[in-house]
């Protein structure tokens, strides 16, 4: 501050500080506290002294508030209604950056390279130099229906189910050689097998040919009539899929879950090798890299790969992307990788990562 300009310091202009007046969420006591902005103010005191809650439940909260009443009624009416934080006054707030130790969003779609955009600047450089030319950058992401691995539908794990869990070679349909819920013996589920004419129901897995094996396991969907009602046929593995795995909302019932526990468990995707990426877009490659090896490469070994790029068609995407991979560097961040699942970081890397991106938007 020595070389600061001449003005007179005491005369403070009334923008230059927020001021918090009788702040009282939480245990505070009526706080009276004026924060200089364009400068690093600190907060220290034990724990429990309400640092936090002058802070994030105070300040943060009353500018997220008012944000959110810049929407109009009807969108507001979607959103969590906040109440007004309490405190007597509050003056000169701008909008609030929060960059919290919260864990990242435990959303299986969710990296480090998704979280700070460094995928969209990657996929940019693929979308104009990959060989071979695959099109536009949204082909190259495994959120996108074009850029999606089939097969794992873009997670890059698919759940295998264990047969010795649920099935047993040693019994027939008719001594209930399928165990898991609703499948016992004159069960509703059960009864679809016992139905399907292409299976013996009293005949024992291990002799069923492969044929039946395959019925059994990846058959139908086929509409087969039972006495007077319609069943449909599915294979059991797939029906245990679509009853127990592939739900947008998870079972509840705790006897479910635990079948669900016992029998599932999540490998790497043998089509994309964990990539989440489609062919076209998981084989092309820029310098002799590949999009996905790009992703696993660590951080501060990326930088110098994107250092080697000197087309001009995309050096505003490979400055950018430089940009933010040195941040991440300068943070102390260069060990991750960009395809490191956001959801697996700790809260002191969650923070960093959030920083890197905030510091970095325009
Ligand atoms: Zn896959």
């Amino acid at each position: 501050m020595a070389n600061d300009h001449s003005a007179d310091h005491s005369a403070v202009h009334d923008h230059d500080e927020i001021r918090v007046r009788g702040a009282r969420v939480n245990n505070l006591k009526g706080i009276d506290v004026d924060i200089p902005k364009k400068a690093l103010s600190v907060f220290t005191g034990l724990s429990g002294s309400g640092k936090s809650s002058l802070v994030f439940g105070t300040i943060a909260a009353e500018s997220r508030r008012l944000i959110d009443e810049t929407y109009s009624t009807f969108i507001q009416g979607f959103m969590p209604s906040l109440p007004r934080p309490e405190v007597d006054h509050l003056e000169n707030l701008t909008a609030a950056i929060v960059v919290d130790q919260e864990r990242m969003g435990a959303n299986v779609r969710s990296t480090v390279g998704t979280a700070t955009d460094a995928n969209s600047y990657l996929r940019l450089l693929f979308s104009r130099l990959s060989e071979p030319h695959v099109g536009a950058s949204f082909a190259f992401s495994f959120n996108t229906p074009e850029g999606m691995c089939p097969a794992c539908e873009g997670v890059g794990t698919v759940s295998v189910l264990d047969r010795s869990v649920y099935l047993d070679m040693e019994k027939s349909l008719a001594e209930g050689a399928i165990s898991a819920p609703g499948f016992n013996v004159g069960d509703w589920h059960w009864t679809a097998y016992e139905a399907t004419p292409k299976l013996d129901v009293n005949k024992k897995l291990k002799d069923y040919d492969d044929e039946e094996w395959e019925w059994f396991l990846h058959g139908g969907p086929v509409k087969e009539k039972r006495g007077g009602s319609n069943q449909t046929y599915l294979g059991v593995e797939k029906k245990l899929r679509q009853l127990f795995l592939d739900r947008d909302t998870p079972p509840k019932q705790k006897h479910i879950l635990d079948f669900v526990d016992r029998v599932s468990t999540r490998e790497t995707c043998a089509e994309c090798g964990g990539t989440r990426l489609a062919e076209a877009p998981r084989t092309a490659t820029v310098r002799g890299k590949t999009i996905g090896e790009l992703a696993d490469m660590q951080i501060d070994e990326l930088l110098e790969w994107v250092g080697g790029i000197d087309d001009p068609s995309v050096a505003p995407a490979a400055r950018a992307l430089k940009d933010m991979l040195s941040s991440m560097v300068n943070v102390g961040l260069g060990y991750l990788s960009l395809s490191r699942a956001a959801g697996t970081l700790s809260g002191g890397e969650a923070q960093r990562v959030k920083m890197v991106k905030h510091l970095g938007s325009a």
